[in-house]
């Protein structure tokens, strides 16, 4: 006796009054969803992930898509998904993947967060009257500065190390060739460069035609060491060693054998065909003395010019973690939220570890600062940041900056379908097949991430100047300017901010 047939996920109809046949759905769908055959288009809406592909091509309006037309019969405990991921591994016996970040509707603190702004006693400013500092250096700090006076110089004899300097603090995660397509490495590469920020370039090494824009780049060195030598280290502005990811804690990076072309396996230095499977933990890192070596090896690999990041899923003592870190001679600690995107995950990791990033920066930050070491590094929050008022309060929790990952591959057309880890995405962002690749057009879709950039930037210096706030550096860690609206007040606690009212 088999399982037999399950309830379709997403049914397609075509209007066939409105329907040209133009064959342009058949085109586009790498999923075979549809075929002309005697002259009419027909679906198997079995095989439908809901890209959305078909419907943005369709040139007249004919394609509708409608989800769950026939659902499974209800049950409180026993939901569809739950079904689903059983009737699933009944017949492969597999691990469940699946992409982008945690899918589970469990609440988002940030919605239950909100800005103050001034009223009459304290004035707000006005960003398009007055100057707004939104540039934003990464790295340490020194706590005081010796300087000498001569005449009208000021000579800085303090020694201060490597910082990266931001002319925002938005930068785009590490997503790596491989993952995503080399048209969409270079669409955010063209972006960050042109609104003066950085960009990370995941576990996948960095592709030669991406030299020009090496001075905006984090080079990565994740536990697999796939890509990394010499001369991808000295190409980085700046490098990160990433200990774990937060759709996945605890386990390596997974890059499915489909995605690894000719052309990535020459980039992350590994066969074609293969799937990249970075370990679960660095073999040389089991402690912070060890990871303390790692840090000091790059850096001298690199003559001490370059910013040394150490980037965490965030879980439930990341803050300890952080403080070691901290006094690793890391510059910058990156804590990665359990919403952060991923191109493939285990389904149970992505939605049920870790913890938001909310919470884990505004405890990261704290102890820091309750040890007298926040500015030994920077902060930068990442998973999950969806809009600018996110940035605003992930930094009035504690952090100098955010990387957005699926939020820039929204601006570049993803339509957060889920399935980027099967290689087959219609928009040409997370696929190597070149037929799909150059669907994405990178004079349009860098345009596209450099406008979100810009966007979001003149947004956050609107906030600021409500809250009477004219520079980043200001907001950092200022909780006055945040509320819990509705929110428990064990989290309150933790995001040491006051209800609303008070
Ligand atoms: S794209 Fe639209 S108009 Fe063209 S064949 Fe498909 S359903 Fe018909
Ligand atoms: S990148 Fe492509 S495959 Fe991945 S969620 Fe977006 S549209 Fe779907």
């Amino acid at each position: 006796m088999t399982i037999g047939s399950v309830p379709v996920k997403f049914r397609i109809s075509v209007d066939h009054d409105q329907c040209m046949v133009c064959g342009r759905c058949v085109e586009n769908c790498p999923y075979d969803v549809f075929r002309l055959e005697n002259g009419k288009i027909h679906v198997n809406s079995r095989k439908c992930v809901a890209c959305h592909r078909c419907i943005a091509m369709c040139p007249r309006d004919a394609i509708s898509i409608r989800e769950r037309p026939v659902d499974y019969r209800s049950h409180p405990v026993w939901t569809t998904e739950i079904r689903e991921d059983i009737y699933n591994q009944a017949r492969t016996g597999k691990i469940i993947l699946a992409g982008m970040g945690n899918a589970k509707p469990y609440p988002i603190i940030f919605d239950s967060l909100v800005l103050d702004a001034c009223q009459v006693t304290n004035p707000s400013i006005d960003p398009l009257r007055e100057p707004m500092e939104l540039r934003t250096y990464l790295g340490k700090k020194p706590s005081r500065l010796e300087i000498r006076e001569k005449g009208s110089e000021v000579e800085v004899l303090t020694p201060i190390g490597p910082n990266l300097q931001l002319e925002t603090p938005i930068m785009v995660g590490h997503m790596s060739y491989g993952a995503i397509s080399l048209n969409a490495q270079a669409s955010i590469a063209r972006a960050v460069s042109a609104t003066g920020t950085f960009m990370g370039t995941g576990e996948g090494g960095l592709h030669q035609s991406l030299y020009p824009y090496q001075d905006h780049m984090i080079v990565q060195v994740a536990s697999g060491r796939f890509g990394v030598d010499i001369n991808y280290l000295e190409r980085g502005a700046a490098i990160e060693i990433k200990i774990g990811q937060g759709a996945k804690p605890g386990i390596g990076g997974h890059l499915p054998g489909e995605k690894v072309c000719e052309d990535v396996s020459c980039t992350r230095m590994i066969p074609v065909g293969s799937d990249a499977i970075s370990p679960a933990p660095h073999h040389d890192i089991y402690s912070i003395e060890d990871l303390k070596q790692l840090v000091r090896s790059l850096k001298e690999a690199t003559e001490w010019k370059k910013p040394v990041f150490v980037k965490i899923a965030a879980v439930h003592n990341s803050a300890a973690i952080a403080a070691g870190i901290a006094r690793s001679a890391a510059d910058a600690v990156v804590v990665d939220g359990f919403r952060g995107g991923t191109g493939a995950a285990p389904k149970a990791f992505r939605d049920h570890v870790g913890i938001p990033i909310e919470a884990a920066i505004a405890s990261v930050d704290a102890k820091l600062r309750s040890q007298g070491i926040r500015n030994e590094v920077s902060l930068i929050a990442s998973g999950g940041i969806r809009e600018s008022a996110d940035v605003a309060k992930v930094i009035a929790l504690g952090a100098d900056a955010v990387y957005i990952g699926t939020a820039a591959l929204v601006a570049m057309g993803c339509r957060v379908c889920g399935t980027c880890y099967r290689g087959l995405c219609p928009w040409g962002i997370a696929t190597q097949r070149p037929d799909l690749v150059a669907r994405l057009d990178p004079d349009i879709a860098s345009q596209n991430v450099a406008n979100l950039i810009h966007a979001w930037t003149l947004e956050l210096s609107e906030l600021m100047g409500a809250a009477g706030i004219n520079s980043i550096e200001s907001l950092r860690g200022n909780r006055d300017r945040l509320r819990g609206y509705l929110l428990d007040e064990s989290i309150m606690k933790v995001l040491d901010v006051k209800p609303v009212g008070a």
